[in-house]
Formats: structure tokens, C-alpha cells, sequence
């Protein structure tokens, strides 16, 4: 038998009825904040991940799904959204274009992880890019749409928010960082080691027990912010509690990627396991730059979908009864049933049996089916003009005219 890939799965029923509803409120919340919809391919050349994501991180250096295509083109399939947005930016001269560009995008991302809760190899994502614009209300508002889907959503998390700070205090922040590690290299795990020379700012979110507590005592950029970086970040706390978000300072959130600077931000859920995270993001503003473009402000973030499914799956029942079953008893009245059954779907999901059964029959299938009213038109009914009409959920029963039917359910369903 052929089976799926590891990490890669089908999704359908009640997951696939919450992945259409969070696509619905993150686009719908992401529309009102002036974002629009942006498709880029899944497939990309490598190098744009190489040098975007960076050569020093997992991703790129464990995960790619990499491979030649049949011209021998080195290709990859997406690992996360902001590349491909970032590429179709340049290469639509908008960068050259100047203004700001604001977009959402929902889509498969592929990561060549180890399978386990929460981390899938193909999984998806909802995110947002806003280009060419600096000012830290915009920080605020990212992190804010963020917020507000979650909030529509029901998922309730903790937002972590810390500043890497820019190219003026940044550089010697890392100075002092790679000092700090240099003195402990021997007690610092392979990765650690490795990233003191290729990434060392990522050093301080390993998850090695005795790296922590090596690095209990290292100097963090949020302590050596620039003044302007420092008011830019006290400034957008400020935006962020008069509008009503809390937060907590997380010194040790970074982006270990050179382009990534000021502020960075990750929600977190208790409801999920080892993998707490929901949603990150933060600014980058010399990603365009870094691609090859006009150097361009730039903010967002990113969110899995399949972990909000996981939190969602656990708080809401499956939906209850919804929609219409109908039938007919006898096979002339078939066609009946099916014209009357076409006219209901213009108003609300209808499964139509094609099939002539018995009352019981007919009931015992709307019921599996989940509906929340049978109709069925025996040979009686037909010479009435009228269907025979259940309310699964409260048990009334109904003889409904066939030109009243639409009216009869409008308020109904
Ligand atoms: P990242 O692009 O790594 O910042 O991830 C953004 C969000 O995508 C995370 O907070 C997760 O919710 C989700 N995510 C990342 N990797 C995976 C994965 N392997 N499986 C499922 N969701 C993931």
C-alpha cells in the first residue's frame, strides 16, 4: 500500500472545517489592517533560501527539501513565506517603486524536521509582509492583527516581545556576546560551538540544559540597545498597552539572522506541548537589501496553522447539526426531491439522496449525515405539493408547501 510521507498529512473533516475557518478570520482580520493577497510559487531556487534564511540556520543547513529539476536547476521547496514574498517584491520593482506594499499569504511550507507534535514537514502558514514602512506604530500593528485574530479565533497566549536592537548597537552587542562565549567554549554543546562563529546570537536560545545555565550570565541586546532603538522600544510597549495587549519582555528572543533588527516578537500557547510556539515575527529591514533590492523597511510575521487546529480541536465540540437532508420514498418522486433539493443548496449546504427508501431509512441517514432537518416526499406529500419536514435537533415536525419551501427555511438554517 502506498502510504503518505512522514510528517506529511491528509487533511479532512472537522480539521479541514477549522483550517477554512482560521484561513477565513486571518484574511478577513488581515484585509481591515490594509493587506492584500499575495500567491507566490512553492517551488523557489535554492539560493533564495540560502541566502535569505542564511546558511547558518537549521533550516537551511538540515531541512531543505532540495533537489534538481530535470534542466538540472538547483530547487527547494519553500521552508517559510517571507523569501518568496520579499523575491516577487524585488522582482516587481516595487522596492524601486518606493511607498508601502502591504501583503498576506496562506500556504504549505516544507521543513525536513523529525515528525513529532506540532511539527509536521508539511505544514502551513498564515502571514503578513509590510514593506517601506518604518515607524514603530507599524511594529505595533503587525503584532496587534496578530493579536486580534487569535483573539477572534478564542486562543488565548502569551505575546513575548524583545528589540535586537540595529546596525548601530548591534555589532557591538555581538562583540562582547562572541567575548563572553569564547571564555566558555569548552563547556558549550557541539551546535553552540559551531554558531559562536557562524550565528553566535542564536547561542542564546539553545535548549541544552547545561548551555542555559553557561549562558545565565551572558550580556543580551535588550540591555545594550542604542538610544533610539531603546526609546523606539519603550515606544512601542507604550503603543501596545494603550491598546489594550499585554506582554511579557523575553530578553532571550532573538532572530538569529543578520537582516532581522528591532523589535521581535513570538505568541505562545500552554495549551500546545514542547512546541509552544504560535506565531512569530518581527522587522527585518535589510532583507530587500540583502536580496539584491533598493534597501526597503520591512515587517511581519508568520503563524501555523495546524498548531491553532491543535488548540482549537482541543476547546470547541465538532459542530453540531447543520444543513438539510431530503428525500424521496418512491422512485417517481426522485426527480421531485432533487429539484426541490437544488433550490434549497442557493440558501444552505443540502445533500440530496438519489436513492427511494423508506421514512426510517431516510432518517437514519439525514442523522449520520449530521443535518439538522430530513425532508421526504412520499406519494402523499407529492399530491399535496408538500414535503414532510424534521427538526433533528428539537423534533418538530413540519408540512411544508413546495412553493414556500425557500421562505419556510430561510430564518430556519
Ligand atoms: P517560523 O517560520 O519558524 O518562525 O515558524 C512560524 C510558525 O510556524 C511557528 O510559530 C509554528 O506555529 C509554525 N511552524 C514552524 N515549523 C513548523 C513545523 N515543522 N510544523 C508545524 N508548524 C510549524
Amino acid at each position: 500500500m502506498i502510504k503518505a510521507l512522514r510528517g506529511m498529512n491528509d487533511l479532512m473533516g472537522y480539521e479541514a472545517e477549522l483550517f477554512a475557518k482560521i484561513v477565513r478570520v486571518c484574511e478577513s482580520v488581515a484585509r481591515n489592517y490594509g493587506f492584500e493577497l499575495i500567491e507566490t510559487p512553492k517551488l523557489e531556487q535554492t539560493a533564495l533560501f540560502r541566502r535569505s534564511v542564511g546558511e547558518s540556520s537549521d533550516i537551511v543547513g538540515k531541512e531543505m527539501y532540495e533537489f534538481s529539476d530535470k534542466s538540472g536547476d538547483s530547487v527547494c521547496l519553500r521552508p517559510e513565506g517571507t523569501a518568496g514574498v520579499v523575491r516577487s517584491f524585488i522582482e516587481n520593482k516595487f522596492d524601486k517603486a518606493g511607498g508601502v506594499r502591504k501583503f498576506y499569504y496562506t500556504g504549505s511550507m516544507f521543513r525536513y524536521e523529525r515528525p513529532q507534535r506540532g511539527r509536521l514537514r508539511e505544514f502551513h502558514q498564515f502571514g503578513v509582509e509590510c514593506f517601506g514602512e518604518g515607524s514603530v506604530y507599524e511594529d505595533a500593528s503587525v503584532i496587534l492583527l496578530l493579536a486580534e485574530i487569535l483573539r477572534k479565533l478564542g486562543v488565548k497566549t502569551t505575546l513575548k516581545l524583545n528589540s535586537l536592537g540595529d546596525s548601530s548597537c548591534m555589532p557591538e552587542y555581538k562583540n562582547k556576546l562572541i567575548k563572553f562565549l569564547n571564555e566558555r567554549e569548552d563547556r558549550l554543546c557541539e551546535d553552540c560551538k559551531r554558531r559562536i562563529i557562524t550565528n553566535p546570537i542564536r547561542v542564546l536560545d539553545c535548549k541544552n540544559e547545561a548551555c542555559q545555565s553557561e549562558l545565565a550570565t551572558a550580556p543580551l541586546i535588550t540591555d545594550n540597545l542604542s538610544g533610539e532603538c531603546k526609546s523606539e522600544f519603550e515606544k512601542l510597549q507604550e503603543i501596545l498597552l494603550a491598546n489594550g495587549l499585554n506582554f511579557e519582555i523575553d530578553k532571550r528572543l532573538v532572530r538569529g539572522l543578520d537582516y532581522y533588527c528591532k523589535t521581535a516578537f513570538e505568541f505562545v500557547s500552554s495549551e500546545l506541548g514542547a512546541q509552544s510556539a504560535v506565531g512569530g515575527g518581527g522587522r527585518y529591514d535589510r532583507l530587500v537589501e540583502f536580496l539584491g533590492g533598493k534597501s526597503t523597511f520591512g515587517v511581519g510575521f508568520a503563524i501555523g496553522i495546524e498548531r491553532l487546529i491543535e488548540i482549537l480541536k482541543l476547546k470547541e465540540a465538532p459542530s453540531s447539526r447543520s444543513g438539510i437532508y431530503i428525500g424521496a420514498m418512491d422512485e417517481a418522486i426522485v426527480s421531485c426531491a432533487f429539484a426541490i433539493g437544488q433550490k434549497l443548496r442557493a440558501i444552505t449546504k443540502t445533500h440530496i439522496a438519489y436513492e427511494p427508501k423508506n421514512l426510517q431509512k431516510h432518517l437514519k441517514s439525514a442523522d449520520s449525515k449530521m443535518a439538522k432537518f430530513c425532508l421526504c416526499i412520499g406519494e402523499d406529500e407529492f399530491k399535496n405539493a408538500s414535503v414532510w419536514c424534521k427538526n433533528l435537533e428539537d423534533k418538530s415536525q413540519d408540512m411544508v408547501k413546495f412553493n414556500e419551501i425557500e421562505d419556510f427555511f430561510k430564518d430556519r438554517v
